[in-house]
């Protein structure tokens, strides 16, 4: 099975929950929950950028950090914003590009995110770039070539190697913040879909071998069924990542 040439990456994405101090105590009641094998299995959180010095000092083999956002320029006079070399400076090893609430509160364009994306790799930071349609895009049956769209514009000008380094997230819209997670029919569907994009342009070497995950609602009582699809290789997971316990039995489930 192709699966067993990517890793399996359980990402929690913290939003703009918690506090720097918090993070030790995260850790160590997660630390409590991880299986005894992490199986291949990678646990990354992205936190604000806020707490990525907290978080420095727990990293380890299996627990990376992650930021939610980077400037897309690198330096200067950009009053408020934070450069990837920043991030890098205190630790980060990914960082979420493209999430669906930066592209709708902040105004991230598709070019905004390839520029992203761009300096990430740059940087030798590996970019979660998420993408995913609206419920109405759905309802019309647009999905698929809205989500082929966005990986395009996203990727643009990357060379396979780089696109090889990338995570995809397929986050449908509709799934995120709202207890309503996509089916696993519907979720591996479209990361399917992803996935022959990725073999058409870039060939199936490179294919088989990007990480593509979940994200949408999901949590400890549907993990299991969306771990499971062939081309779903873990999760990105906001509310249930801010629980150890919810999160610990994702993490164990992607272990396994
Ligand atoms: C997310 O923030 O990327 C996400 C998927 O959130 P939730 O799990 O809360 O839907």
């Amino acid at each position: 099975m192709d699966k067993k040439y990517r890793k399996v990456i359980i990402a929690g994405n913290w939003k703009m929950n918690k506090l720097p101090s918090e993070v030790a105590g995260f850790i160590s009641a997660l630390k409590k929950e991880m299986p005894e094998s992490a199986n291949g299995c990678s646990v990354v959180l992205c936190v604000p950028a806020t707490h990525l010095a907290a978080l420095q000092k727990f990293k380890s083999r299996r627990i990376s950090s992650g930021a939610q956002n980077i400037s897309h320029f690198d330096k200067g006079a950009h009053t408020g914003e934070i450069a990837a070399d920043m991030i890098r400076d205190l630790g980060a090893d990914y960082c979420i590009v493209g999430h669906s609430e930066r592209r709708a509160d902040n105004g991230d364009t598709d070019e905004v995110v390839n520029a992203k994306i761009h300096m990430l790799h740059e940087r030798g930071i590996t970019p979660i770039l998420c993408v995913g349609e609206s419920l109405d895009q759905r309802d019309k049956g647009l999905t698929l070539e809205f989500v082929r769209y966005q990986i395009m514009a996203a990727l643009h000008g990357l060379t396979p190697e780089q696109v090889r380094r990338t995570v995809i997230a397929y986050e449908p819209i509709w799934a995120i913040g709202t207890g309503r997670t996509a089916t696993d029919e519907q979720a591996q569907e479209v990361c399917h879909a992803i996935r022959e994009k990725l073999r058409e342009e870039y060939g199936a070497l490179i294919s088989r071998k990007v990480s593509i995950l979940y994200g949408g609602s999901m949590n400890a009582k549907n993990c299991a069924g969306l771990l499971a699809q062939p081309d779903i290789d873990g999760g990105l997971i906001g509310g249930a990542s801010l629980k150890p316990e919810d999160f610990g039995v994702i993490v164990r489930e992607g272990s396994k």
